[in-house]
């Protein structure tokens, strides 16, 4: 282990270097919370809006690979990738050497201002790599809900017109145009209204749970849409191909292709969130990939650059490029650190195999998950893509969704030095989500351990 010698807060602690050289081990050296992180939870609580939570209440030092270290020392296994961000490892070597170079050129110019080439060239990557051969142009953004509410400005632009159809338990963000797209109340809606106008809720395809197939679920949604909205007033869809927080639900297929087959012919913008699901997470670039749909626009951020803050809207060139000169952009959009870290990113993603790397993952996740359902009936479901799995918990006899379960699992897998984190919109839904850089072995192990959790509870 390398030791970092370098003055902190604490300066007994010895600070491991993140990357993959980290020991690719769980490691318990105290009980987690270990006395470090607790003392620190109390600095937090002081310091730190209580609004801004905490999954698992460790404070980390370093990371890599498929581990975070705390700093009490414990090497904790991995499942969530700080939500489907660090995609190529934590501190991944390309991305490290990337922005240490940029860090020593220039910061920022604000693109608007100056431009720079990183910006153009992620904007090249972000066309040649979505879906479709059709002209694109692309625009970079911070977070993921900035690049939906641009999504959304651009759209509006585009056809003239305004009103927005979003899904049941869709999730784009906590701002407050897309609080007004999210679907779930508690925590992300309720007592910050109002929200904003001419956004409506159709209903999503949710196999585990309406039995629907595709087609007639759309047409469902199609209906709704048609008859409550009409398409004369409506601007764009916007759907998750892998719904995320709302509990990484897979519509049936066909789901998807009739909706995009529906929005083409009546002038509506389809808009693909792929915050979470872009960049080799779910064994194809894009989830959009898997069902052969070409979104008119597409939303990115998560993976897109190994950590560093970063989004992107891209789509057809005629859609994008309606805005006028100066109606897209922003001070840190494609701040050029987050663009090196970017194409850094990117050239991990195809260079390191990641794509094949991600259905690897998800052949080991789906093959033991299915296994354990095969015995325990509270496993309702296990559904997902290549690195993005999940299971969905229920109590067997009533088939009711079993949150409090749920959340014992995670609790108990976090005190083992697992993190895995929860969604849903019923609370009962554990995700995975490991860093596409992880061993089988720790990955094997992290599955194990949550196996235990769920023979214990
Ligand atoms: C996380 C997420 C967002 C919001 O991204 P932020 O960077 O947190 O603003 C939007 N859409 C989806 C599908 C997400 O998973």
């Amino acid at each position: 282990m390398t030791i970092v010698d370098s003055p902190r807060l604490d300066s007994s602690l010895d600070i491991p270097l993140g990357g993959p050289s980290l020991p690719q081990e769980r490691r318990l050296v105290t009980a987690i919370p270990g006395p470090k992180s607790i003392e620190r939870m109390k600095r937090k609580a002081a310091a730190v809006a209580s609004g801004v939570g905490t999954t698992i209440p460790v404070f980390t030092v370093a990371a890599g690979g498929g581990v975070l270290v705390d700093v009490d020392g414990n090497s904790l296994i991995d499942l969530g990738s700080g939500i489907a961000v660090t995609s190529v490892g934590n501190s991944n070597a390309r991305v490290v050497a990337a922005v240490t170079a940029q860090l020593n050129q220039f910061t920022h110019t604000c693109f608007t201002v100056a431009p720079y080439d990183s910006y153009v060239e992620v904007a090249e990557a972000l066309n040649r790599l979505t879906p479709g051969d059709h002209d694109k142009r692309s625009a970079l953004f911070n977070s993921g809900a900035e690049a939906v509410e641009n999504a959304v400005k651009i759209a509006r632009h585009y056809t003239g017109k305004q009103a927005v159809v979003v899904f049941d338990h869709a999730y784009h963000g906590r701002t407050n145009l897309t609080m007004a797209l999210t679907a779930k109340s508690m925590p992300y809606k309720s007592g910050f209204g109002p929200f904003a106008p001419e956004v409506y809720r159709a209903p999503m395809s949710y196999p585990f749970h309406d039995g629907l197939d595709g087609v007639t679920a759309a047409k469902k949604a199609i209906s709704m849409i048609e008859k409550q909205i009409g398409a004369a007033n409506l601007a764009a869809v916007m759907i998750e191909p892998i719904q995320g927080e709302g509990g990484f639900i897979v519509p049936a297929d066909g789901f998807l292709p009739t909706l995009v087959a529906w929005a083409a012919a009546n002038n509506v913008v389809f808009i693909a969130d792929e915050v979470q699901t872009g960049f080799a997470r779910t064994g194809d670039m894009f989830a959009s990939d898997h069902e052969g749909i070409v979104p008119d626009v597409i939303v990115t951020a998560k993976g897109i650059a190994g950590g560093l803050p970063l989004s992107a809207v891209t789509g057809r060139a005629e859609i994008m490029d309606s805005a006028h000169v100066g109606g897209l952009g922003g001070t840190y959009g494609g701040n050029p650190l987050a663009c090196v870290a970017a194409l850094a990113t990117i050239e991990s993603y195809e260079q390191d195999n990641l794509v094949e790397r991600a259905r690897e993952i998800g052949a080991i996740l789906t093959g033991r998950l299915n296994a354990l359902r095969v015995n325990d009936p509270r496993i309702g479901d296990v559904r997902g893509r290549g690195a993005l799995i999940a299971i969905e918990l229920i109590d067997p006899v009533t088939g009711e969704p079993d949150a409090a379960l749920t959340n014992r699992i995670a609790a108990e897998s976090h005190k083992q030095g697992v993190i895995v984190l929860t969604c849903g919109t019923y609370g009962n839904v554990i995700r995975f989500l490991p860093p596409l850089s992880i061993t089988d072995e720790l990955l094997i192990e992290g599955i194990g351990v949550i196996a235990d959790a769920l023979a214990s509870a």
